[in-house]
């Protein structure tokens, strides 16, 4: 039978090749709740969505998910999660996806959200900068900084370079294991990666270069790198900057070049200039949203944004008062999501129920066949 079909809420044209194959080629990717962005904010959402019953896909441009927190600082232990004292931030990814299982939400990874538009029948299509159409009555933007782009630093031949003993995250603290590592940086990324791999003892040496005297880092870790300097395991070079890179196929020196006008060659297997992100909304700044200091304006009410049927939750949304946490970006998925049932299941009332009473009822397998 030829058809389309409904399975985990993507609609998949059905062909019957020859009386042995069927074949299920993705038409259109179908789901009640479409999120833009898996970090952990997206993922929760699926969560909630799954308790009031509605199907959801997510899109991300990361070829994994749990946003900043696989991306950035996978390793780092975070102190605020309510009920964990501590938790590594890579734990508490693996933890959501394992909390949002029973929900069977689908993915579009490695591919980002390109534009927004409305169809014949009021659902929102979302399209990606490879094609992939996504239709959906409801889109939770959970975008989080949006587009992750480090600052860069201006150094001619630097893209040369990049992983190749240039890199501007670290995803894999043992990728650097036994490696003469330079780091670059004032701020917190840099003082915390040049401290982990000292006082871990990760690195063969790390070298932290800085321009100014003063770290603008959290001073508990500017304590701690002094610390580690005196014990000799980290080596600080203050009023410095590199200005040059080279190396034949990978980086092998970095050249620094230090107020005083001294400049100096220092070997090095692998340089992280560490200078942070830039926030860059993207293409989600051209979808009629309103948008302030680079992120989404939305009513507290539920975090829905000026275009209806689209909600922003997490890092992405402002508001009076926003915090950029991710117990913050939980509460307001929470909310978002009673609307968006009401806006799925017009004149259909939800009564909330405690998890306690109700349990997880997850979705099974089962395709839907549809006559459409
Ligand atoms: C070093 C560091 C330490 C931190 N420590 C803490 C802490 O201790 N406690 C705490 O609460 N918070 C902490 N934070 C902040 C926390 O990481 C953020 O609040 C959290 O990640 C926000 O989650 P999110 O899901 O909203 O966004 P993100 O984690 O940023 O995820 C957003 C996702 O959306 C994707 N995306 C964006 N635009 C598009 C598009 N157009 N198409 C497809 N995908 C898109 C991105 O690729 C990304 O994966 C820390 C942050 C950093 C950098």
């Amino acid at each position: 039978m030829n058809g389309s079909i409904l399975k985990n809420g993507c609609i998949l044209k059905k062909y019957r090749w020859n009386e042995n194959y069927e074949i299920l080629i993705y038409n259109m990717i179908q789901t009640e709740v479409l999120i833009i962005g898996a970090g952990p904010v997206g993922l929760f959402t699926v969560f909630e969505a799954g308790l009031l019953k509605l199907r959801c896909h997510l899109i991300d441009a990361l070829p994994m998910p749990g946003g900043q927190l696989s991306e950035l600082y996978p390793k780092k232990p975070i102190y605020d999660i309510p009920g964990y004292p501590e938790v590594l931030a890579g734990d508490l990814v693996d933890n959501l996806l394992e909390q949002i299982a029973p929900f069977k939400p689908t993915y579009t990874l490695g591919e980002r959200a390109e534009t927004l538009e409305k169809d014949d029948e009021g659902q929102f299509i979302v399209t990606t900068n490879l094609g992939t159409r996504h239709r959906a009555p409801v889109v939770i933007i959970a975008g989080g900084l949006g587009s992750f782009e480090p600052r860069k630093p201006r150094i001619e031949n630097l893209d040369r370079f990049e992983r190749k003993g240039v890199y501007y995250f670290v995803r894999d603290p043992d990728f650097f294991a036994g490696k003469e590592v330079v780091i670059s940086g004032g701020g917190d990324s840099a003082l915390d990666w040049a401290n982990y791999f000292a006082e871990n003892e990760v690195t063969s040496s790390v070298s932290l270069i800085h321009r100014r005297e003063n770290f603008r880092g959290h001073l508990d870790s500017v304590q701690m790198m002094y610390d580690l300097q005196d014990a000799g395991k980290i080596k600080v070079i203050t009023n410095a900057e590199v200005i040059d890179v080279k190396g034949t196929d990978e980086l092998d020196t970095v050249v620094v070049k230090h107020t005083d006008g001294r400049i100096e060659e220092k070997y090095t297997e692998a340089w992280l200039p560490l200078f942070g992100l830039s926030p860059r909304l993207g293409p989600l700044g051209e979808w009629g949203l309103e948008i302030e200091k680079n992120a989404i304006v939305v009513d507290t009410f539920d975090y829905s944004t000026n275009v209806d049927g689209v909600f922003a939750v997490g890092d992405i949304n402002t508001y009076p008062g926003k915090l950029k946490l991710i117990l913050c970006g939980f509460h307001e998925a929470t909310l978002a999501l009673q609307s968006a049932y009401k806006i799925i299941n017009p004149g259909k009332r939800h009564i909330m129920k405690y998890t306690t009473v109700v349990g997880i009822q997850g979705f099974d397998e089962k395709e839907e066949v549809t006559t459409k």
